[in-house]
């Protein structure tokens, strides 16, 4: 037996979560058991775990989680053996098949990264899909030819989980860079992981014009909204634009200005199916840049009793930086 988070939905279509004691018997398909040591709360899984979002879990009942991190318990495939250590990011993982909200997890072996060499489970936990989402975008930010020399980059949602890794990973590489967020008391915290300049973010929320003045050689936006088209519209020539969230909204009430006449990219990014080498380069970037003690700065350790309130305060707004769960027992 073990114990773990358990969303249902009853006859009436009701959404519930609940912790519940559930059997090895019960777990889903997969070639590899692990005990899970941590996992972490992202936005989606807030999303989840409220049935704000009914649409991100896909079947019933399901433990939520998008990630976690722990050692291998069983393995029937050749590339893990008892005793690894392992960390897992989205696949469908807490959407579609029982995720990293429990003690244990029984996963495809295709969809384990082992655990980083210089970086502990907790901090890997600590960092999540949000950390190695910041990363995937500062990675595209570089594979598109941005470098600290063609100009300042602009993180929006900076005092979330991706934002608050992004003004890390970016600070650390040499980049000026400045955070956009709705929470101005949290300016010295954003200083703090390496912002430089502080922006408020009803500057961006408001409908602009096509074309702004030419501010950012490059942009980490998980707005997405009216705040997205607002970015592209402010970036300079060859600016590049690495979009990977809707905390505004879905919508992109954009023109096309800005790419046909200043040559901005658009570079979208997906965490969930990412093929296996962009993760590890993302991953390597994270255990080699993000240093332990400014990712306890900005992460809060929790239970498994805790999610449901923290994963509403998550889509309140109210959350600074990261959740890291903790399920040692
Ligand atoms: P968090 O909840 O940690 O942070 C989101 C931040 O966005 C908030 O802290 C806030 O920052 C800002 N924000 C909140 N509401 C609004 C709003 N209405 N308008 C503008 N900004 C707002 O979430 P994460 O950092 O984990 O995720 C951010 C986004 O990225 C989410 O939409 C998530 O779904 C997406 N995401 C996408 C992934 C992918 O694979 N593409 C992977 C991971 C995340 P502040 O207080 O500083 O303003």
């Amino acid at each position: 037996m073990f114990t773990g988070l358990l969303i249902e939905k009853n006859e009436a279509g009701e959404y519930g979560v609940s912790l519940r004691e559930l059997d090895d018997t019960m777990l889903p398909e997969g070639d590899v058991t692990v005990r899970v040591e941590w996992s972490t709360l992202n936005y989606k899984d807030a999303l989840a775990v409220t049935g704000k979002n009914p649409s991100i879990v896909r079947s019933f009942p399901m433990v939520p989680g998008v990630d976690f991190a722990g050692v291998v318990e069983t393995s029937s495939s050749p590339e893990f053996s008892p005793g690894d250590k392992v960390i897992l990011n989205g696949w469908g993982v807490g959407e579609k098949h029982w995720g990293g909200l429990a003690e244990k997890a029984r996963v495809s072996a295709d969809w384990l990264t082992p655990l980083p060499e210089g970086i502990s489970p907790k901090d890997a936990m600590s960092l999540g899909t949000a950390g190695y989402t910041a990363a995937l975008c500062v990675n595209a930010l570089e594979d598109h030819g941005v470098t600290p020399e063609s100009g300042p980059i602009v993180v929006t949602g900076a005092a979330g989980g991706v934002g608050s890794v992004a003004l890390i990973l970016l600070s650390r590489a040499g980049y000026k860079v400045a955070a956009v967020t709705g929470r101005p008391e949290e300016e010295e915290y954003l200083r703090t992981l390496g912002a430089s300049e502080i922006l408020p973010r009803s500057q961006f929320s408001e409908k602009g014009k096509p074309l702004e003045k030419a501010r950012w050689a490059g942009a980490v936006d998980v707005a997405g909204g009216q705040i997205l088209a607002n970015i592209c519209a402010s970036m300079a020539y060859g600016g590049v634009v690495t979009a990977c969230g809707l905390a505004a909204g879905m919508s992109f009430p954009a023109t096309v200005a800005p790419f046909i006449l200043r040559g901005v990219t658009l570079a979208g990014i997906d965490s969930v199916m990412c093929p296996a080498p962009v993760r590890k380069r993302a991953w390597d970037r994270l255990a080699r840049d993000v240093n332990p003690d400014r990712l306890a700065l900005m992460t809060k350790e929790i239970t498994l009793r805790d999610v449901p309130e923290v994963s509403r305060n998550i889509l309140e707004g109210t959350v600074r930086g990261r959740v890291v769960v903790s399920l040692k027992s």
